[in-house]
């Protein structure tokens, strides 16, 4: 007899098939017994009637505990009342093996503190378990981006010898003889020079930041994929940024929809995310547009902002619900930026960059923009953001030999995941999330 899997039963209707797996869950009728099956690629229910199956296998089915690992054999049929359409009469059951204590997450309501105690069981769950498979898709469709478009994948380190946006945010790390090294924040640096000698490179690994924020969108450690391409103006790069993200919101409409209906996502923005066309303001226009809401919406609460001044989470947000898919904010002023970005030719006090704001609140995916390629200009801004000169002098190198106008851009995956799942908070979009309260299990 063959085995299947769960999400491929549709092919098997009216045959009699294999599967192994897990119960969920049970109830029973007297009668007819519902077991509640998962195999990690989906949730099925099987029914024992009594006289399909052999007497004692039919009594033992009533009695096993939850988590007991299963095989089973039965009739694939469509039901349209069944959780997803199918459901499997057993006409066989054999125990893999019976748990030895009583599984602690049960069919009632657990606090998320009890969840993420017990995350490496939590992942079996069907909340946790959607979400990380559209994460698992994310990963793969980054991946098909990128190289269908000529893009070389080109892994950064995790240990550097430099801070990228200053040290504040750094993990530090004991070498040899006191030597030290920190966590890598960003790859961005070292894809510069992958761009400079590939053309088009993406670095896509974990990033860490030593942020003491207990806010839904920061966690210590993190994955962040970083295309840099040679030549690229601003311009192209939110046309590329455009792309990448209607392509994932795309790939996971089509290729993950159970995973959306389990999250019970309303997937109308990701529908129009899906379709290109984000809306573009300045940082000026986007300033005003704030203040504007701060005064005519009194219930937001939004602290009204002066030019000049970075977005707080709670202005990100109400922006962001001002549109039907993402929206780019870009040239923010040059003092509450990176020391790398280009200055725009039309108004030096801004810089040629760009943030992307998912909708529905969600706040920013990714961080953007064009690089300086003078040498001279660049000495000067890290001379000027008091970061060290020598540790930059490689950097340096790659404006002293050929330098050219290129860009880039980080999108965080987990913001991602948490958007486009709808997940109330980061830690559910990583299988086991690091964050300033939580480093276990
Ligand atoms: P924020 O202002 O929200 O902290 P940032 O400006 O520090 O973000 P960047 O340095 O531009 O972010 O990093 C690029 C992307 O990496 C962000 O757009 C976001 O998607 C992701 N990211 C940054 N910090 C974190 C974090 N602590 N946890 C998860 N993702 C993050
Ligand atoms: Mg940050």
């Amino acid at each position: 007899m063959q085995r299947v899997f769960i999400e491929d039963i549709a092919r098997y209707e009216g045959q009699e098939v294999l599967l192994r797996g897990w119960l969920t869950n049970r109830r029973s009728k007297g009668k007819i017994h519902f077991l509640q099956l998962r195999d990690g690629t989906g949730f099925l229910q099987a029914t024992a009637l009594k006289g399909e199956l052999a007497e004692a296998e039919f009594e033992e089915a009533d009695h096993l505990p939850q988590e007991t690992a299963l095989e089973v054999r039965g009739l694939v049929r469509a039901d349209p009342r069944a959780p997803g359409g199918y459901e499997l009469v057993l006409r066989g059951l054999r125990v893999i093996a019976r748990p030895s204590q009583e599984y602690p997450i049960t069919p009632k309501e657990h606090g998320v503190d009890f969840l993420m105690d017990h995350r490496h069981l939590h992942l079996r769950h069907r909340r946790a378990w959607a979400a990380l498979r559209v994460r698992d898709e994310l990963e793969r469709a980054i991946h098909d981006f990128f190289h269908q478009r000529g893009f070389v994948r080109f892994d950064a380190p995790i240990l550097t010898p430099n801070a990228v946006e200053g040290t504040t945010d750094l993990f530090e790390v004991d070498l040899f003889d006191g030597e030290k090294a920190y966590l890598s924040q960003s790859g961005q640096l070292y894809a510069e020079a992958g761009a400079l000698a590939f053309g088009k490179v993406y670095t896509f690994g974990p990033t860490f930041r030593a942020e003491r924020s207990k806010t839904r969108r920061h966690l210590l450690e993190f994955w962040m994929v970083e295309p840099e391409v040679a030549f690229m103006t601003h311009e192209e790069n939110l046309k590329l940024q455009e792309e990448l993200v209607a392509y994932l919101v795309g790939r996971v409409l089509e290729e993950k929809k159970r995973e959306l209906e389990l999250l019970e996502r309303d997937t109308r923005a990701l529908e129009a995310t899906a379709a290109g066309q984000f809306p573009r303001l300045t940082y000026t226009e986007a300033v005003e547009r704030i203040n504007q809401l701060a005064q005519t919406r009194p219930e937001l609460g939004l602290a009204p902002l002066a030019w000049g001044e970075d977005f707080g989470a709670p202005h990100e947000a109400a922006l962001s619900l001002e549109f039907d898919r993402p929206v780019f904010v870009e040239k923010y002023p040059a003092a509450v930026k990176a020391f790398y970005m280009q200055p725009d030719p039309q108004d030096p006090r801004l810089v040629l960059n760009d943030d992307l704001l998912a909708p529905e609140g969600a706040g920013e995916i990714i961080g953007g923009s064009e690089r300086i390629h003078d040498p001279e200009l660049l000495r000067r801004k890290i001379q000027e953001h008091g970061l060290p000169e020598a540790v930059f002098d490689w950097y340096l190198d790659l404006r002293r030999f050929g330098t050219v106008p290129h860009a880039g851009f980080g999108l965080g995956l987990e913001r991602t995941v948490r958007w486009i799942c709808g997940l109330e908070h980061i830690r559910e979009a990583i299988p086991f999330p690091r964050m300033y309260t939580r480093m276990r299990p």
